[in-house]
């Protein structure tokens, strides 16, 4: 057994893999940011880890990773045995490696934060995965046993494909139904290709068909197939739909052409990067298909501090803007954005303007856009959510030129009627309600019916989408047994 050294944090600091060099991403290169480690530097990396005893790092991890144990795994180069334990918690944890805004999560928590650098958890889970799968290591279904029970899963997004996961691990048969010809959700069509390749999305999808998934694509629940076919045909029902309703602000000249909303925007970039119409149907809500103005040259104003407006501002740099600017309405503590991804814009020459809350985009004289108008702001009293309210300043008026203004102000669900003729419920917000008195974790008002992720919390992250996907085949699993009398042992691993 490998020694460990308390105290390599002192003369180890702390290492991101190599990124792909500023001058290619600003020429235009699509390709996953950050490489990966090699084996020396993973375990070196992992040595880091002080193995505190109060592993704050796995309280904070939304799926409660066992993080110094894969940690001490990959000092010692066990990968094999490190992928297992990885996959016990976290069914997508090659995704969420790559995606989590770590900094707020399991690194924001890791001891070793305060002065001397986390340690890079993120990157070593990705590390751990990727090189696994590329040894062939696969995960170990040998022991399972069928129960004969069939799910339906609704969605192929980081929920549904992680209800799935833990639903065959437990001998339930779990059928995803999409209705785009891809796996992966907003994983596979909103993140962008820099951030998470979509060959890890596909080597997902043979992962789980290897586990006995069945995938069905291309198939839109409420209109190609009914939700009483779908009940007639399986003991239950998980729905993963996420959330797609856009919040466009009402601003002022938002009709104006070269004003974008958000997701068509990365969609329609998606296709181009990835050679083609890989979708097979528009996306919902945006049944036209949005033609991208032509961005090199121009100067481009992305309204919104999320995920979602980082992904914007460097695919626009990585589109040949000549200056891209991004408006908050809050401070950057206060951003919703990743840390990291915010200081990756920054690095590839994005402008931030906070405190600017935008007030009107003005057209120019040929009726396009030519600028947006934007007041200043303070922060306010905290919101019922605990944010701080941004406070417009009086007199704080200024203008940003812009030939392109991406509005990325969120998105939040929506209840479709073919669940509300179900009986199923929702919050004023769109949100689908779940669980409460008399129902399980994720059930939903409807005994055979369980939903989670964006669905159900609102727009939120892949890690909370994988947890909420998980805990629900968990439950789905208790009502199985509960209804048939089965023993515990059987379903009980989910
Ligand atoms: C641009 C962008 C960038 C983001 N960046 C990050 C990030 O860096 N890190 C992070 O953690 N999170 C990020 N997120 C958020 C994250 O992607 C989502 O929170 C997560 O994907 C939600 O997972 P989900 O499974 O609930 O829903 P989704 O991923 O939205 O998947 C829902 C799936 O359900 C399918 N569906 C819906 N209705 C039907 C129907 N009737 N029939 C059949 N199929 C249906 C949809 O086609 C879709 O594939 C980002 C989001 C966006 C938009
Ligand atoms: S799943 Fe996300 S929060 Fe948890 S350890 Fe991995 S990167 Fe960190």
């Amino acid at each position: 057994m490998t020694k460990h050294d308390v105290f390599r944090f002192l003369e180890e600091p702390r290492e991101m893999p190599g990124k792909v060099p500023l001058q290619l991403r600003t020429a235009g290169d699509w390709n996953e940011l950050y490489g990966n480690f090699e084996q020396r530097t993973a375990a070196h990396q992992a040595d880091r880890c002080l193995d505190c005893g109060n592993p704050y790092c796995e309280a904070k991890c939304p799926v409660h990773n066992y993080i110094p144990n894969w940690l001490k795994l990959v000092q010692e180069g066990r990968i094999l045995e490190a992928a297992a334990l990885c996959h016990e918690t976290n069914p997508l944890p090659e995704m969420c490696g790559r995606v989590c805004p770590q900094d707020r999560l399991c690194e924001g928590a890791c001891t070793l934060d305060d002065g001397f650098g986390a340690v890079t958890i993120g990157a070593i889970e990705k590390y751990i995965v990727d090189t696994a799968f590329a040894r062939g290591w696969r995960p170990d279904l040998s022991r399972v046993q069928p129960t004969g029970h069939r799910v339906a899963v609704v969605g192929a997004g980081p929920a549904g494909l992680a209800c799935a996961d833990r639903l065959v691990r437990a001998g339930i048969a779990a059928t995803v139904f999409d209705r785009y010809e891809q796996i992966g959700g907003l994983m596979q069509f909103g993140i962008p290709s820099f951030k998470l390749d979509k060959a890890v999305i596909a080597k997902r999808r043979e992962v789980l068909e290897g586990m006995g998934v069945q995938f069905r694509l291309g198939v839109e629940i409420g209109k190609d197939v009914a939700m009483d076919a779908l009940l007639a045909d399986h003991d239950a029902v998980f729905l993963g739909t996420g959330a797609y309703r856009y919040t466009d602000g009402g601003l002022p000249g938002q009709d104006l052409p070269g004003v974008l909303p958000a997701l068509p925007f990365l969609v329609q970039n998606g296709r181009i990067v990835t050679g083609g119409d890989t979708w097979g149907r528009p996306i919902a809500g945006w049944e036209d298909t949005l033609k991208l103005p032509e961005l090199r040259g121009r100067h481009v104003v992305v309204l919104g501090g999320g995920d979602t407006g980082m992904d914007c501002v460097r695919s626009a740099v990585r589109l040949g803007a000549a200056s891209v600017t991004c408006a908050y309405r809050r401070d950057e503590a206060n951003m919703p954005g990743s840390a990291r991804e915010v200081a990756n814009a920054r690095e590839e020459g994005v402008r931030f303007l906070f405190n600017r809350q935008p007030l009107e985009i003005e057209a120019g004289d040929d009726g396009t856009t030519a600028g947006v108008r934007v007041v200043q702001t303070r922060l306010g009293e905290p919101d019922a959510n605990g944010r701080r309210s941004a406070v417009p300043v009086e007199g704080g008026e200024s203008r940003i030129e812009a030939d392109v203004v991406i509005i990325a102000f969120g998105f939040s669900p929506t209840l479709p009627e073919w669940l509300v003729e179900h009986g199923i419920e929702s919050h004023p917000n769109g949100r689908i309600r779940v669980g409460g008195e008399r129902r399980l974790p994720y059930q939903t008002a409807h005994p055979k019916l369980f939903a989670g992720g964006d669905a159900v919390r609102g727009a939120d992250l892949v890690v909370t989408a994988v947890q909420e996907g998980r805990d629900a085949a968990a439950s789905i699993a208790r009502m199985l047994r509960r209804v048939t009398g089965e023993p515990r042992s059987a379903l009980d691993a989910a």
